[in-house]
């Protein structure tokens, strides 16, 4: 028999899928379950309007049937069926449908992922097999045709037997080599994990003949071999199903057995699309982060369906990164096969549905900051940190979406969101304050702390290094500026203490001069009349806050980073202002050395790193002697 040469597109494929390297081969079975499924639907369409095709849903199925003497895995359906002009046009080429320029530009190994993403049919199954033969009769026909082929030197066609209609695919499965073991697709194990994996959401039951030792009947120790049909996949996907119908132990089982996650999700997401894009959507919030998820081996993204087809385990594309912890399924009829593989079309389909993804899980978050306050606060501790890089990053343009999903601690000794904090806000208070600090307990050592809180304001601790990045990158929120209680200008002094400061400060100019060149690293040496307690704390001028600049320095290739500009205040009312006064003039070495340890004081109480530990703990041991 003449042997007839692919098309030269084809044949490049081919040689892709033998010599692959691709570790996911077993994805051949999915494409040709996957084949099998359209074929039988395009049989089952006819039937509806041909009345010639009289068959009934039920009479469809695929069969996989291993045979490991003959080493052979055949999957068979009872669908439309090839003649031999059709098998020709499918299998001898693949230039259809504009697919092929996408997947030229897939042949380095780099996009070797293109297979796992999209498929790329039935040449796939030469991972896999050393040979194939496909026999086939279409429906109606009496005539079969056997298409074989062992690879890139061609494949033949020729008239066959085939009992019924509908196409039968024999792989001869490869030999095992030294790193590659083929025998595992003639496993039955292995071939229920792979349908269960990727093909449980079929619409046609996938059967496979089993064969099982059982007691033979009327004895009690004799055992025959018997041969038994079990349908391996489940047919309705769970989000499938009308959430009503399902009860939140069977979501959380699926969201277990599924995601790994032994703990029960802390929300249910269920979405149903039919505007832009028709996808169904079975999402879960997860009540702890896994262990890997804030390393870069964490895969954020759904499993994405493609009418009960898996296509992508994990499609990053759906999920922005501030909702990565979100696990879940989405399946859409948009994505047939066929049209993923049209890498445009289906960029545009994946947008549309990431877009109404995102605003679904808002949505759901609000509700449950509101239903279950207890149930949001967990989830936050977990997973709230994601959300605040969320709103810094890609400068702030993600704000609206996120600024209302956030909390902090306050001096109210519980979470509070913005709303929370601006509502109950008094008359007369126009700002939001907060201060940042390693800790609660070490905020609460802020001097300011006391001086902020005696004015009946609420403060929000800023607790996570990325807080007071994300504060900033918010600017205001409903309208009110938000302001660091450590900072220069933060200006709640009243009018008399105000004139008192005034007259303080211009009193001692020369000496607060004089302490400020024996710091030394200070912008600024100041009176203050709004401590309550404590002699000295640091306020910061300018944009960037101690905190910042704390945080700043600690990262990678920090040399150089920019430095905060501090103020050391004193505060007037404090009986070591007028010591330090009486020094100023009787004794300026002193005067000095006090500036310099009060200053190591302001940075202790302020969460700063001492630069000079030695030199400070000199001047402390000189006051001793
Ligand atoms: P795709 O499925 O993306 O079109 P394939 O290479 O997997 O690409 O298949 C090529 C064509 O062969 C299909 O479009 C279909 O027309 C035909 N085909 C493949 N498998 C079957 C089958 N089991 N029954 C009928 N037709 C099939």
């Amino acid at each position: 028999m003449k042997k007839k040469q692919f098309k030269t597109e084809s044949q490049k494929l081919l040689d892709m899928m033998i010599n692959s390297i691709y570790t996911h081969k077993e994805i051949f079975l999915r494409e040709l379950i996957s084949n099998a499924s359209d074929a039988i639907d395009k049989l089952y369409f006819r039937s509806l309007t041909d009345s010639a095709v009289s068959l009934s849903r039920a009479d469809y199925s695929i069969f996989i049937k291993a045979d490991k003497a003959a080493r052979t895995l055949t999957i068979s359906d009872n669908g439309c069926g090839m003649s031999a002009e059709e098998l020709e046009r499918n299998l001898g080429t693949i230039a259809k449908s504009g697919s092929f320029d996408f997947k030229r530009e897939g042949m380095g190994d780099e996009n070797v992922d293109i297979i796992g993403q999209f498929g790329v049919g039935f040449y796939s199954a030469f991972m896999v097999a050393k040979k194939i033969e496909v026999l086939s009769r279409p429906y109606g026909s009496e005539v079969g045709t056997l298409w074989a082929s062992e690879g890139i030197d061609g494949y033949t066609v020729s008239e066959a037997e085939k009992a019924s209609f509908g196409t039968e695919i024999t792989l001869y499965i490869k030999d095992d080599s030294e790193d590659e073991r083929y025998s595992e697709f003639l496993e039955e194990y292995r071939i229920r994990e792979l349908v269960k994996k990727y093909s449980d959401y079929i619409r046609y039951p996938i059967k496979m003949t089993v064969v099982r030792r059982e007691l033979k009947e009327g004895t009690e120790d004799e055992y025959e071999e018997r041969e038994r049909t079990d349908t391996l996949n489940s047919m309705t996907p769970i989000w499938k199903k009308n959430s009503a119908e399902v009860t939140p132990e069977e979501y959380a089982a699926f969201y277990s057995e599924r995601f790994y996650d032994f703990e029960k999700p802390a929300r249910v997401i269920t979405q149903k699309s039919e505007g832009g894009a028709t996808f169904t959507a079975l999402m879960f919030v997860p009540s702890r982060a896994p262990f890997n998820f804030y390393t870069k081996d964490f895969e954020r993204g759904l499993q994405l369906y493609s009418s009960g087809v898996m296509i992508m385990e994990s499609c990053a594309d759906l999920l922005p990164d501030y909702f990565g912890f979100v696990r879940g399924v989405v399946d859409s009829s948009d994505l047939s096969l066929n049209i993923s593989r049209e890498l445009l079309q289906h960029d545009r389909q994946l947008r549309v549905m990431a877009r109404a993804i995102e605003k679904k899980i808002k949505s759901e978050l609000e509700k449950m900051m509101r239903e279950d306050r207890e149930a949001y606060e967990k989830f936050f501790d977990a997973f709230g940190s994601v959300l605040k890089y969320g709103l810094y990053s890609d400068f702030g343009a993600h704000k609206d979406t996120l600024k209302d999903l956030v909390l902090f601690p306050s001096t109210s000794g519980k979470y509070v969101s913005l709303k929370e904090y601006v509502e109950a806000m008094g008359e007369g208070q126009s700002a939001i304050y907060y201060a940042a600090g390693d800790s609660a307990e070490k905020i609460e050592m802020l001097p300011q702390l006391e001086a902020v809180k005696s004015r009946g304001y609420e403060v929000l601790y800023l607790t996570d290094e990325v807080d007071e990045f994300a504060i900033r990158m918010l600017e205001k929120y409903d309208g009110h500026e938000f302001k660091n209680i450590t900072a220069d200008a933060l200006d709640i002094s009243s009018e008399d203490e105000k004139a008192a400061e005034r007259d303080e400060n211009g009193k001692r100019e020369e000496m607060l001069l004089f302490m400020k060149e024996a710091v030394g690293t200070v912008s600024a040496v100041r009176f203050s009349a709004s401590l309550s307690s404590g002699p000295v704390c640091l306020s910061s001028e300018g944009e960037l806050s101690t905190q910042m600049a704390k945080i700043l320095s600690r990262m990678p290739g920090a040399e150089g980073a920019p430095e905060a500009s501090v103020v050391l205040e004193i505060n007037m009312n404090h009986p070591i202002a007028e010591r330090l006064v009486t020094l100023y003039d009787v004794d300026r070495d002193k005067l000095a050395r006090y500036a310099k340890i009060l200053y190591a004081e302001a940075c202790l109480i302020g969460g700063i790193p001492i630069n000079n530990p030695k030199e400070l703990t000199e001047l402390i041991s000189g006051l001793m002697i």
